[in-house]
């Protein structure tokens, strides 16, 4: 296309040059004058040049053949100019003109040939272009449709990496979510990249999250063991010391000593207490607590635990109120637990009161929801200690107050409404009392009432002294035999042989068949539950009573040694009177 092009400028360069150099020695003619022949000489040199280029461009056969003739007309009408030069001047008018006429025949020529020559170069160069368009049409469907293809399969593999990118990063959320809750991960495809690295990363976290809740695991078991066996060991003396102060309590009454006694009860009651409450925390923080969820009946639960702290809001001169109408509904929730919640609310309700204050117990329904309010018209609670109140260990003003306590019953208190699927909420005004508000699910049906709790039958002293009855005593605490024996001696009815372990019991028992056994557990070598056992494998034994008396107070022990047969169980330290009631139900 260039090069068809530059041909139209040499042929257009070609026709000025030939017409100049035959304008030029025309002037010269006329005038006569060397410098009009300027032109002429300029092309006589330029025009070789410019053919020669023409020669060198020109590949169509056409205009090669026009332009061999343009150089035969070139020589020719040069000839023919170079002889008008020389002669022109001196030829007679006639014969000028004549030469002149054929001058322009060649001139005329050389310009049609000319023409041709452009008209052909003009159509090679419209064919080119077509050619070119055409070409370049093409190449733009090749590079569009290439490009395309490029973009599409670019696509493709993006499509896959990503897609195989996000289904990685999405099982790497998933193990995440597993690691967040401590569940084992996914296995993942293994990968250097840093998917993959992540992937090792996670997998090794869970690894080691699962060794450390092992290890926490063991720690937490360790700690309820020591803390369970504590308590055993701490109640077993407590029995000895608790047994013989209530006792002398009875004793001594109106004595001087009297005061002192009190003292021995408190606090040995206060150190019950806390031994209890701290097992209760070890054991809600090990996730240990046993609890029985089922519908219980508000109104005997409510019933059961003002009875019990009657005796105590009378000495401490308050009054108590179940608020009418007390709704009998049930709510779901472990009944033993609840009633120790209730019961823990209420000593506070009654403890931080001001004399002759009141309590009120009352229950509301909130669609699906039960209410269970303690409201105290005591001293309340500073708003600035409420976020302290839950704390263990936590007395707020009560320390230096002078008001028994560990500190301990609201920590207990909300661990078990938590753990019942229910809280404690309070409201406090300094001066005017606090509600403790108890939440629980509301349940369809009250589920049967249990036997009340054993209450102690009046003593009767209706058997003959000459009618004594043996009570075989499996006790290896040379202290707790001793008490057994003070308080048995109360009883002129009962007489008592005691075993120091379980074989010498059974052997007791074989020798002289016992009208009720004492059977403690913890007994050095065989343990107190194989010789339940096997006392009722033995027909002998099968309706003689046995009663254990254990320092385990677990709800689940004692569940398990009524089943396997145990006709009642008193836990350590002894309630004198509850144990005394029991050797009278018995007797009688
Ligand atoms: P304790 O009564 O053995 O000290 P609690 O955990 O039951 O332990 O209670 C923690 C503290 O909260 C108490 O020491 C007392 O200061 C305060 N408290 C609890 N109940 C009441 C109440 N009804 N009125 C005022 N203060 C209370």
């Amino acid at each position: 296309m260039r090069r068809a092009l530059a041909i139209q400028a040499d042929i257009q360069t070609l026709h000025s040059l030939i017409a100049e150099a035959a304008m030029a020695v025309r002037g010269y003619l006329l005038t006569g004058r060397d410098d009009f022949l300027n032109p002429y000489r300029h092309a006589q040199q330029a025009l070789p040049a410019t053919l020669d280029s023409l020669r060198r461009h020109v590949r169509d056969p056409v205009v090669m053949a026009s332009l061999r003739h343009i150089d035969e007309l070139w020589q020719r009408k040069q000839e023919s100019l170079e002889e008008l030069r020389i002669e022109g001047r001196s030829l007679p008018p006639a014969d000028l003109q004549a030469h002149l006429i054929g001058s322009k025949g060649v001139l005329d020529e050389l310009r049609t040939e000319i023409q041709i020559t452009y008209a052909r170069e003009t159509e090679l160069v419209r064919e080119y272009s077509a050619a070119a368009r055409r070409a370049f049409l093409r190449n733009l469907w090749v590079d569009f449709v290439t490009s395309a293809l490029v973009l599409a399969s670019g696509l493709g593999a993006f499509l896959l990496l990503f897609s195989g990118v996000v289904q990685r990063v999405k099982l790497l959320v998933v193990n995440a979510e597993r690691l967040s809750r401590g569940e084992a991960l996914e296995t993942l495809p293994n990968g250097r990249d840093e998917l993959g690295l992540l992937a090792e990363r996670l997998q090794n976290a869970s690894v080691l999250l699962a060794r450390r809740a092992d290890e926490a695991r063991a720690a937490s078991l360790a700690k309820t063991q020591f803390l369970s066996r504590t308590s055993h060991e701490l109640r077993t003396p407590l029995n000895a010391i608790l047994g013989f102060a209530q006792l002398l309590e009875t004793d001594l009454r109106g004595s001087p000593h009297s005061p002192q006694l009190e003292h021995i009860l408190v606090a040995g009651r206060h150190l019950l207490t806390l031994i209890d409450e701290v097992l209760d925390i070890a054991r809600i923080e090990s996730g240990d607590l046993k609890l029985s969820l089922a519908p219980q009946s508000l109104h005997e639960l409510a019933q059961e635990a003002t009875d019990l702290v009657t005796p105590f809001a009378q000495r401490q001169g308050i009054v108590l109120h179940l608020v009418p109408p007390f709704a009998d509904v049930a709510a779901l929730a472990d009944r033993q637990r609840l009633r120790q919640v209730l019961i823990n609310l209420l000593s506070n309700a009654i403890k931080y009161n001001r004399p002759g204050g009141e309590v009120f117990l009352g229950v509301r329904l909130e669609s699906d929801q039960v209410w269970i309010s303690i409201r105290d018209t005591g001293i309340g609670i500073r708003p600035e200690l409420l976020p302290r109140l839950f704390a263990p260990f936590e007395r707020l003003d009560a320390e230096h107050a002078g008001v028994e306590g560990t500190g301990l019953g609201l920590a207990v208190s909300r661990q078990l409404m938590r753990c019942m699927g229910g809280d404690i909420e309070v409201q406090s005004t300094p001066g005017v009392g606090s509600v403790f508000s108890l939440r629980l699910a509301r349940a369809r049906r009250a589920a049967d009432a249990p036997p009340a709790a054993t209450s102690a039958a009046p003593a009767t002293n209706t058997s003959q002294p000459n009618d004594m009855r043996p009570v075989l005593v499996i006790e290896d605490n040379a202290s707790n035999l001793a008490l057994m024996q003070a308080l048995i001696a109360r009883r002129p009815q009962w007489r008592m042989v005691a075993a120091r372990d379980g074989e010498a019991g059974l052997r007791e028992a074989r020798a002289e068949p016992p009208a009720l056994i004492l059977l403690d557990l913890n007994l050095s070598g065989r343990s107190g539950e194989s010789v339940l056992a096997e006392l009722r494998a033995d027909p002998a034994f099968r309706e003689t009573p046995v009663v254990v008396v254990s320092a385990d107070a677990l709800p689940e022990t004692i569940e398990r040694l009524r089943a396997a047969g145990a006709n009642d169980y008193l836990t350590k330290p002894l309630e004198v009177a509850r144990f005394l009631a029991l050797l009278d139900r018995i007797a009688a």
